[in-house]
């Protein structure tokens, strides 16, 4: 393989063809890092020409620290006879919401435990009593894990979980609980959790019946160079499949483990930091594997607000959210903080103009 022949692959990539397995091996290998940043920020350009890096203000909260499924990378959930458990009160959604009001958020990420003591009347009960209190209120709430999760304990299909759920107020579905989407990898870290098939049909039912889901990816901790490229296949893939008119993935977003005090790490020990460097790589192989999914993102969260600045650089158009709270990846030892201005100021340094935008990617006044 000569010079050549990466070249002629990121061209092809730029003309709109897609890379298929062998030829995305290859460039994640061998190609030339400056190669890779050059064309992942032309095809960014091609499709976001106005210069615009999106972000969202938002607000994660979690509802519950009880979770059956105890994934070895998770340092959030507990068991239900742990003296720390909670599950949160209609009160203090609304003091959570209310902060976020105050900022001018107008979203919540809902994610938590699976808990086996919440059933989908009670998170049927919940999106609605949310939507009472408050109309204008998104939910981006819960994930292929949670529904498949649900709908076993209901009884029903992913189908009806999906309906009911939008009917109760459920406005996207987050792409959570992706990590890497290889059984093999699945049956080690996170065990109890839905399979990858089970993930993905989710997804493609959502896709269906026209919810707005994300696609994310969790690398960096016992997975193959090959996996991390079949995770990015099925999710094109499956992006190729939804119906015209639903917007099926809005947004891909890799992040690295966070592996601080996991037990995954106890169990592997060696499991090497991911650097700047390869973190760069991956934004720059996703914008340019995956040419149907609009938007790249970038999460500062992990890896901070400087590297996340020269991510604009390799393919990424969006900075994620302002998220005045973080209860999942704080706990392994990433503690980055950034507020609007922060937000503002990382983008227009890095050379482009923020903007802020909703769950939709519209761009918001
Ligand atoms: S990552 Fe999610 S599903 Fe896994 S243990 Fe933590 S809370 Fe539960």
């Amino acid at each position: 393989m000569n010079q050549k022949y990466f070249t002629d692959l990121l061209e092809k990539s730029l003309s709109g063809e897609f890379l298929n397995y062998d030829e995305i091996i290859h460039l994640y290998r061998f190609a030339d890092f400056h190669e890779l940043v050059f064309y992942a920020d032309i095809i960014r350009k091609k499709n976001h020409p106005d210069n615009i890096v999106t972000y969202i203000i938002d607000r994660n909260i979690n509802y519950t620290n009880i979770c059956y499924s105890q994934c070895k990378f998770c340092n959030f959930c507990r068991n239900s006879n742990d003296h720390d458990i909670y599950i949160l009160e209609l009160k203090d959604y609304k003091s959570k919401i209310d902060e976020l009001y105050l900022i001018g958020g107008r979203q919540i990420l809902l994610q938590g435990g699976m808990n086996p003591k919440l059933d989908l009347e009670y998170y049927q009960n919940l999106f609605k009593q949310l939507k009472n209190y408050y109309p204008d209120l998104k939910l981006h709430a819960l994930g292929p894990p949670e529904i498949v999760f649900l709908a076993k304990k209901s009884k029903k299909t992913i189908h009806q979980v999906l309906e009911i759920l939008i009917e109760a107020g459920l406005d996207s579905l987050p792409g959570a609980g992706a990590e890497i989407l290889s059984d093999r990898v699945r049956n080690i870290i996170s065990p109890a959790k839905c399979s990858s098939a089970e993930w993905l049909e989710v997804m493609q039912i959502a896709h269906e019946i026209g919810l707005t889901t994300s696609a994310t990816m969790m690398f960096g901790h016992i997975e193959t160079i090959e996996e991390r490229v079949e995770h990015l296949l099925k999710i094109r893939e499956l992006q190729n499949k939804k119906p015209n008119n639903s917007k099926g993935f809005i947004s891909f977003t890799p992040w690295p483990f966070a592996k601080s005090g996991t037990k995954l790490v106890k169990e592997y020990p060696y499991i090497p930091d991911v650097s700047a460097i390869e973190f760069l790589r991956i934004i720059s192989l996703s914008r340019i594997v995956l040419l149907n999914i609009p938007n790249i993102q970038v999460s500062w969260l992990t890896m901070g607000a400087e590297v996340a600045s020269l991510a604009l650089h390799c393919g990424a158009n969006d900075m994620s959210s302002i998220m005045i709270e973080e209860n999942v990846v704080s706990k392994a030892g990433k503690n980055f903080k950034l507020d609007e201005n922060g937000m503002k100021k990382a983008i227009s340094e890095a050379g482009f103009i923020p903007k802020r935008r909703n769950q939709q990617y519209e761009i918001l006044n």
